[in-house]
């Protein structure tokens, strides 16, 4: 049985990881707009300035943006592990990654207003655990940026402003709604993480969920995989394009989940994640060794 410290020091490295190299397929993305937006646009000078800062931070270990976010983690435990002490590794790997400044210190007292210091507080990190018939860890983790956390929205269906029922088409029309209310605030272009069904909590869960999903992954569900393709396309012809200037850029991916609900109930939950769409994931082994998964 690994310690604490043993895990502390895996999910420091994985925190560091996140916060400092943006997974390729999200340059890959990246680089596609640019070359689809005009040549002396904003669109292109934003999108140039974004490729070149993330491979600086990549280059000098250094975080990609200033708000390096909340860390959101899953946690796979194996039969056995305790939960309290993963949650416990997880809490001290975020103070020694701010410590080491590959994080901000990001938490803040809501009713002091006082900077925690080191980075851990009241519900920072998150953490979602599930047990699995595996013998090693695995976490999956996502950096939720602030900026783009506010632009985040919930819909109720039916929804009379939209016209949005309660089906597909209406799961559509919310998500359209989401991005043109965004205007690219939350520092566009982003990536779309959406759940439909599920209550309050899980729905944003699930949304946020949807995240770690590589940008190329394709729906399971063949109509939740047109969905997802139309939602990109109809998306990037609003026209808001890389940070509001105006373009052809506006998201990069749109993941759609889903969990059952209640009869009485229909939300969509749209979770909005920025340009800086930092994600690692990782298997710490019985023997203590970190291995990568993408
Ligand atoms: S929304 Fe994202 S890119 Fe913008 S400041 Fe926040 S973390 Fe950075």
């Amino acid at each position: 049985m690994l310690t604490s410290d043993v895990y502390a020091d895996c999910f420091a490295e994985v925190l560091r990881r996140a916060s400092t190299r943006l997974p390729r397929d999200v340059v890959e993305a990246l680089r596609r707009g640019r070359e689809i937006e005009d040549k002396d646009g904003l669109a292109r000078a934003a999108l140039d300035t974004i490729i070149a800062n993330a491979a600086m931070a990549h280059a000098k270990d250094a975080p990609i943006c200033q708000d390096t976010g909340t860390p959101v983690a899953w946690i796979h435990y194996p039969v056995g592990t305790s939960t309290r002490m993963l949650r416990a590794a997880l809490e001290e790997a975020v103070r020694r990654a701010t410590a080491a400044h590959h994080l901000r210190p990001n938490a803040v007292d809501t009713v002091s207003g006082r900077n925690t210091g080191d980075g851990a507080g009241r519900g920072i990190p998150a953490v979602h655990f599930e047990e699995w018939d595996d013998g090693a860890v695995g976490i999956e983790l996502i950096l939720k940026g602030g900026g783009c956390e506010n632009v985040g929205v919930q819909y109720k269906l039916p929804d009379a402003r939209l016209g949005a029922g309660r089906d597909l088409e209406g799961v559509r029309r919310t998500v359209l709604d989401a991005v043109f209310r965004a205007q690219g605030k939350g520092c566009a272009p982003g990536v779309l993480g959406v759940c439909v069904g599920g209550d309050r909590l899980t729905g944003f869960e699930e949304s946020k969920h949807q995240l770690l999903r590589p940008l190329d992954d394709r729906n399971g569900d063949p109509e939740l995989a047109v969905l997802e393709e139309r939602l990109y396309d109809e998306a990037n012809e609003l026209g808001i394009g890389p940070m509001g200037f105006g373009g052809r850029t506006t998201v990069l991916g749109v993941k759609v989940g889903v969990l059952d609900r209640l009869p009485a109930s229909y939300f969509v939950s749209v979770t909005y994640m920025c340009w800086a769409n930092r994600r690692a994931r990782a298997r710490i082994e019985e023997g203590g060794e970190l291995t990568w998964l993408n």
